[in-house]
């Protein structure tokens, strides 16, 4: 696994690359819309006098700075009023010329905060997408929306049911696929993907995963197996805060297999809910994976866990039926 310190490294380089781009393509815009409109070119040029004779005036007779400064202000209003009708008269955003970043709470500096410094979101969440890339997110190259192959599951009915177990995963997908093109942070909506092994339920957890994280968010993909044990030492006071942090915090977890993950006394149960209930609290979503329906939920955790998981005012709950694409693939 990469570590944390060289991914944050790697990431508060790529935003001064970043920085350095957005100042090229501020000189870029003002060269264009200098050479589109002369009045812009006079304006900007008036604008920069103003604020040198400004300056030096200032300078010259302190006892008048202040006097100096209001006429400057004043005067610097009128330029950039008829800058902004300039640009528009030239087929131009009358904003063209303001400073350019990505993020705009940071301004690309990867920090924000007053009193306290802190990492923004955009950086937090380029550290931890690359973490988990580099590790639990390993899968979603190839499982995707675009690898999806409906063609694995058998087009046979499904028994009790109307319809094919293909059919079924046609419409799976594409509730799958609108969960993730319709997702925002801080909406608290999250999926449960039951059924047994083999019926597609993880492939289209990743799908999710890869979706929600190409449109910007950050997304930590685990299995219950790993995050136990993550909170596991967490609890013991070894290490992993951060992870627990990132699970805590991301815009979307993905938790895959639960229910294959050990019973620890004191672990378990208790972390599962910490982390459950923290996140549902803070309108964080999850999607979760289990071969457990919503009753054995109850049965094997708690009331809390199972309310928490299947509560239809958050959670969609899709039981996947069929038999085993394994099983189906060798049968072929
Ligand atoms: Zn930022």
């Amino acid at each position: 696994m990469l570590s944390r310190e060289n991914v944050t490294r790697e990431a508060l380089s790529n935003l001064e690359a970043q920085r350095a781009a957005n100042l090229l393509e501020e000189k870029r815009r003002r060269a264009e819309a200098e050479a589109k409109s002369p009045s812009v070119r006079d304006l900007l040029a008036a604008r920069q006098r103003l604020f040198f004779s400004g300056m030096r005036g200032a300078f010259a007779s302190p006892a008048k700075a202040q006097e100096i400064s209001q006429n400057m202000q004043k005067e610097m209003e009128r330029i950039n009023s008829a800058l902004r009708a300039s640009l528009l008269a030239c087929g131009l955003p009358q904003d063209y010329l303001q400073p350019v970043y990505r993020c705009s709470e940071c301004r690309d500096t990867g920090y924000v905060g007053e009193p306290v410094h802190e990492m923004c979101s955009c950086l937090r969440r380029a550290v931890m997408n690359r973490l988990y890339q580099s590790e639990g997110l390993q899968g979603l190259e190839r499982e995707n929306f675009t690898a999806f192959n409906e063609e694995i599951f058998p087009d046979e009915p499904i028994e009790g049911r109307k319809g094919t177990q293909r059919s079924f995963m046609r419409k799976c997908r594409a509730f799958c696929e609108e969960y993730a093109d319709s997702f925002a942070a801080g909406e608290g909506k999250g999926l449960l993907l039951c059924g047994r092994s083999g019926l597609g339920k993880t492939f289209l957890m990743n799908c999710v995963a890869q979706r929600v994280l190409e449109r910007g968010y950050s997304v930590v993909v685990v299995s219950a197996y790993k995050l136990i044990e993550a909170m596991r030492r967490y609890q013991f006071g070894e290490e992993g805060i951060e992870q627990v942090q990132d699970m805590l915090s991301c815009d979307l977890l993905c938790i895959d297999d639960l229910g294959s993950e050990p019973m620890l006394r004191g672990v378990t149960v208790s972390s599962l809910y910490h982390i459950i209930n923290e996140r549902r609290n803070a309108n964080r979503s999850v999607v979760i994976t289990t071969n457990l329906d919503s009753e054995l939920l109850y049965e094997k955790y708690d009331d809390r866990i199972g309310a928490r998981l299947t509560d239809p005012s958050r959670m969609k709950v899709i039981p996947f039926v069929g038999v085993d694409v394994r099983r189906f693939a060798a049968r072929q």
